[in-house]
């Protein structure tokens, strides 16, 4: 019964001229050993999605794919367009033919062996199979300390995302159909699939060293997907501008009747009463007005992704 159901395996590429030999290599042994124990079909392949790289990575992709066109695909995208981007598009284009998807980074970080395990609970009925990181050994602390604050942050925000898990995952056809209804433009992908729904689960590995090459995401790209993973799923930030003009009103509240009790008691030269009260006040007004201004913002941005309002998993209904 399993073997009718194909595996694609989509791995984003960007200047990986350095690790694709070892990465097919791996990723061919993986893909026999499971086709011969009968848990994926023939039709199964490995899709590596060029990322725009400039350098051997499409002439690898095309030579892989020519000798081996059972075995491994390729997509060639028009220019860099950035990791999640390049992801998706190899998730679309791989729907067309799988029945599950496994995405992986290119440089081994990923462990192979953990993809046994998500086809398992594939068969098992889980749609979407987070891979999570058991070990953080070979990360630097730097890495680490960032990459956990950055989770922790997220959770606080209500940004509903698994802890320690990557881009590392298994996606039924139907779950890839239901990401494929978010039409944002900000990719953060961590946060949309959860947003799917679906019976998931998670499968845990450990993180190896980057098997060749440098890392993609210097600090400047970390910084800026971790703002676009906050600011693609929280209005939080927005809500904490009402709160300080909350507080700030209140504030110049009691500032104001202090001034005017300074004023009473004759200690206040002139003009201070005054000047103090307007600048509170002023203040407080201004910082309400933005955090209700923001309200709205908030609203729109969330109007604008066009979300779907629903995904369907069943329905029971006698005609
Ligand atoms: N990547 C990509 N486009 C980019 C940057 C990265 O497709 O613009 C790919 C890269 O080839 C790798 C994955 O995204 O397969 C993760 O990148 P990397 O391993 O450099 O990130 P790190 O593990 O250092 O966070
Ligand atoms: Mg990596």
């Amino acid at each position: 019964m399993n073997e009718n159901k194909t595996l694609y395996i989509v791995v984003p590429c960007y200047k990986e001229e350095a690790v694709l030999p070892e990465t097919s290599k791996r990723l061919r042994e993986k893909m026999r050993a499971l086709m011969a124990s009968g848990k994926i079909s023939d039709k199964s392949r490995v899709m590596f999605v060029n990322d725009g790289s400039k350098d051997q990575t499409w002439p690898i992709i095309e030579r892989l794919h020519e000798q081996e066109p059972e075995m491994f695909s390729g997509v060639n995208l028009s220019r860099n367009r950035g990791h999640q981007n390049a992801l998706l598009a190899g998730l679309l284009t791989a729907v067309n033919y799988a029945d599950m998807i496994i995405s992986m980074d290119a440089d081994l970080q990923d462990d192979v062996n953990a993809v046994d395990a998500m086809v398992d609970a594939y068969h098992e009925g889980y749609e979407i199979v987070y891979g999570v990181r058991s070990k953080r050994d070979t990360d630097t602390f730097f890495k680490r300390f960032t990459a956990e604050g950055f989770y922790k942050i997220m959770k606080a925000l209500g940004v509903d995302i698994v802890f320690n898990h990557a881009d590392y995952r298994l996606m039924s056809r139907r779950a890839v159909e239901g990401l494929a209804q978010f039409t944002e433009v900000n990719l953060f992908l961590r946060g949309i699939v959860p947003q799917i729904g679906y019976k998931w689960t998670t499968v845990s590995y450990e993180r190896a060293e980057r098997f060749a090459g440098e890392s993609k995401y210097p600090l400047k790209k970390m910084i800026a997907f971790a703002a676009d993973g906050i600011t693609s799923f929280s209005v939080k930030p927005i809500r904490l501008v009402f709160a300080a003009g909350v507080v700030v009103f209140l504030v110049s509240l009691v500032m104001l009747l202090y001034a005017l009790i300074s004023k009473l008691m004759g200690h206040t030269s002139a003009g201070w009463t005054s000047l103090m009260g307007s600048i509170w006040l002023i203040g407080g007004i201004q910082l309400l007005s933005l955090g209700i201004v923001g309200e709205y913002i908030g609203k729109i941005y969330n109007e604008t992704k066009r979300r779907p309002r629903f995904i369907i998993e069943s329905v029971l209904n006698k005609e």
